[in-house]
């Protein structure tokens, strides 16, 4: 069994474990800290994680001050380095009904207070400003925030590696996370078993992987790796109550949820003025190359890992035609002409106030969590993982980020109820 000691452990690459390695090993290079840091994936190439399933989108229009914080920073972030990450800034159009219309009037001088360039207009004034809007039925207002739009997610996740890698992070993958042990409040180690031998084939190893993430459905056979740990890191998304439960937290705070997202094109819809669309019914879409990406966040979806896409096909009972066609078929009848291209399912970590975990867990000294944040794990991750880099390195976040407290576990100013949340 082989074995490595590491000052620093995360459990995931995704995007939230990519960047918390790069802002941590940024910041102990900072403080001329020498500290080895490493983080193991089952999946490096993230076949199965949110941060390769996810819209791309980023805004930073969250009723809760932590959120806006850490998605302000992250955008801050993000235009440093446009090109890298072609961040295209083109903004977020946001048509309201009632409740969302009335939440985002009660937020904007929170906005204001941020200097986030958020422009309110009446239902009257959507033509002007989205000329394909046809029908306006439903529609009470239309939202644009200015400093959004929208990000290439693989790009991100590369630049924080690459980055990570430059510091000397080491990067372990196809290591299932399968162990903790605990001694006296304190994770010592992490046993991982190594499914790299598996099978050399790509397609089946993909189809196990599937299978190890969706069942926890491990061969004990397998070699395993021992990575004793200084401090533990849990940043594996949907998948982080599993890891809660290997170190004895027991996690009713986060469930996996299915959500879904098409490819269609659509000749003559040209949305390359827009970033990111959002109709009253709840759909985004936005403008990807010569097509359009579309999803739609079902709320009787039950909870589960589970991957299959199921908003194929053309019939009228396909919930491609009922959520998606449809729908925006009625706001703009330009959309009368659609052709499904392809489609794909991934996770969704919810909670139950829609806003994600970050800090210590409670009951452990060395153990900390950046986890959940649901459909904004992407726009908030550079934030998130400065956050978590102060907490780690300082025990203390900095005045940009200081509502970053606000994300423990225990919750000290109340529930974060996030009510624009998709
Ligand atoms: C359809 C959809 C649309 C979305 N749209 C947006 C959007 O527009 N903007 C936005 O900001 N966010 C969006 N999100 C949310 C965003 O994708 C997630 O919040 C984000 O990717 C979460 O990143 P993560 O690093 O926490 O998790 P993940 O990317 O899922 O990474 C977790 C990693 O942990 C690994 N892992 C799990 N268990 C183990 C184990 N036992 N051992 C080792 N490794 C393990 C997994 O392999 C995985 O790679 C969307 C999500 C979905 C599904």
């Amino acid at each position: 069994m082989g074995s490595h000691d590491l000052d620093f452990l995360f459990i995931g690459a995704g995007i939230l474990g990519s960047a918390g390695a790069y802002a941590l090993s940024k910041k102990l290079g900072e403080r001329g800290v020498k500290a080895a840091v490493g983080v193991i994936d089952i999946d490096m190439e993230g076949e199965h994680s949110s941060t390769l399933k996810n819209a791309g989108g980023v805004r930073a229009t969250w009723r809760n001050r932590a959120n806006i914080e850490f998605c302000k920073y992250s955008i801050d972030f993000y235009e440093s380095i446009a090109e890298i990450i072609q961040f295209r800034e083109l903004g977020y159009f946001w048509m309201h009904g009632a409740r969302s219309w009335r939440e985002i009037i009660e937020n904007h001088p929170l906005y204001e207070e941020y200097g986030l360039p958020v422009e309110l207009y009446p239902a009257e004034e959507v033509p002007s400003i989205l000329p394909l809007v046809d029908n306006l039925e439903g529609i009470e207002g239309l939202s644009v925030s200015r400093k959004a739009g929208l990000i290439d997610h693989y790009s991100l996740r590369e630049f924080y590696r690459g980055e990570a890698r430059k510091n000397g992070v080491r990067f372990f993958d196809r290591c299932y996370a399968a162990r903790v042990s605990v001694e006296r409040e304190r994770a010592k180690e992490v046993t991982a078993y190594d499914i790299a031998g598996f099978n050399k084939d790509r397609g089946a190893m993909e189809e196990r992987v599937e299978e190890i993430l969706v069942d926890d459905a491990v061969d004990h056979d397998l070699p395993g790796i021992v990575f004793r740990c200084g401090t533990l890191i849990n940043t594996a998304g949907a998948w982080a109550p599993r890891i809660s439960a290997l170190y004895g937290f027991k996690d009713e705070g986060i469930m996996p949820r299915r959500r879904q997202m098409v490819v269609l094109n659509c000749p003559g819809v040209d949305l390359s003025p827009y970033g990111m669309l959002i109709d009253t019914s709840d759909i985004y879409f936005h403008k990807e190359g010569a097509n359009i990406v579309a999803g739609y966040s079902n709320t009787d979806e039950p909870y589960g890992y589970n991957f299959e896409f199921s908003f194929g096909g053309l019939s009228e009972e396909s919930p491609f035609v009922k959520h998606i066609w449809q729908p925006l078929w009625k706001r703009m009848s330009a959309f009368e002409r659609v052709k499904f291209i392809r489609g794909w399912a991934g996770m969704y970590a919810e909670t139950p106030d829609r806003s994600g975990y970050l800090g210590r867990v409670p009951g452990l000294e060395n153990v900390y969590e950046c986890e959940a944040h649901t459909g904004r794990g992407l726009m908030i991750s550079y934030g998130a993982a400065s956050a978590l880099a102060d907490l780690l390195v300082d025990g203390k976040f900095r005045e940009e980020l200081r509502h970053a407290e606000d994300l423990s576990r225990e919750r000290t100013s109340g529930p974060l109820f996030e009510g624009l949340h998709l």
